[in-house]
């Protein structure tokens, strides 16, 4: 492979934070999964001096209140707290369009959004006519994406494409119809941003799937395609871990957003899962 020709910093933004029971979290519980289990939301910032794009825009106070989701701040203030602001953003990549990924998006009037083809045709289609499959989308969210389809404003892809320097999404199946993970070139070599290809380390340590599944083979090869893409274990990184958030150096602006750039502190449990 040919030497990147750009290098980005890439930041996790805490939001939200709640417990919940294990119950919604893995598919073979209880067992050895019981009683509370912490969740954290977050989004994530790519940058460097010539751009900043931000990976999902998280809940907004009405979806998540709607179910009964904790929201810590809002997801603009994080932005704002270590400089990003609307202006900043040209590209947004939307990993998938469930409501804690999805939001704000009309708060973007003029950034370009990009995703999967799958998970707009899932997220716009018959699937939605059921209850279980539409609970985790928010129709404003959807409603905000058609909009900015309308103005010419979502660039689509379909499987795996580098869109900037530097930046690429692979499709990965399983959780929603088309979600994507981000691959991005830094400083100690590139970071995969998994997103809710792995919502917990454990989740793919234990091979113990996530309860929102539109395919369960998909989802496991997921599993195997966060670690394809060429990154060392420490430099892939879960979607909603709250280890995340002891295992990465702090923003010296904000003590709310981890610097995965800068590589763990110490062992993650997927370095030491793929040493053994
Ligand atoms: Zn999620």
């Amino acid at each position: 492979m040919n030497e990147p020709s750009e290098f980005y910093e890439v930041f996790a933004l805490e939001y939200g934070r709640m417990d919940r029971s294990s119950r919604d979290f893995y598919l073979h519980s209880p067992d050895p999964h019981e009683g509370p289990r912490k969740i954290v939301y977050y989004l994530w910032v790519i940058r460097n001096d010539r751009r900043t794009v931000v990976v999902d825009l998280g809940f907004d106070r009405r979806s998540g209140d709607a179910r009964g989701r904790v929201m810590l701040r809002e997801p603009m203030a994080a932005l704002e707290a270590i400089g990003v602001t609307q202006q900043d953003v040209e590209t947004i990549i939307i990993t998938h369009m469930h409501y804690d990924h999805a939001g704000h998006g009309h708060e973007f009037p003029d950034a370009t959004f990009v995703v999967q083809e799958k998970e707009i045709a899932y997220c716009t289609g018959k699937p939605m006519s059921y209850p279980p499959l539409r609970h985790s989308f928010d129709v404003e969210h959807v409603a905000d994406m058609i909009r900015a389809n309308f103005a010419s404003r979502v660039a689509f892809v379909d499987g795996d494409k580098e869109v900037l320097p530097g930046i690429s999404v692979h499709l990965i199946g399983g959780h929603s119809g088309g979600l994507q993970a981000v691959r991005v070139e830094t400083e100690k070599g590139p970071l995969v941003l998994a997103s809710d290809a792995a919502h917990f380390y454990d989740t793919v340590i234990e091979q113990n799937p996530f309860t929102i599944i539109v395919n369960l083979p998909d989802m496991c090869a997921g599993w195997d395609r966060i670690f394809e893409l060429g990154a060392e274990p420490g430099l892939v990184v879960p979607g909603h871990d709250p280890l995340v958030a002891e295992l990465y150096p702090r923003h010296p602006d904000d003590e709310m957003t981890l610097v995965l750039s800068e590589g763990p502190l110490r062992e993650t449990p997927w370095q030491a899962w793929k040493k053994a």
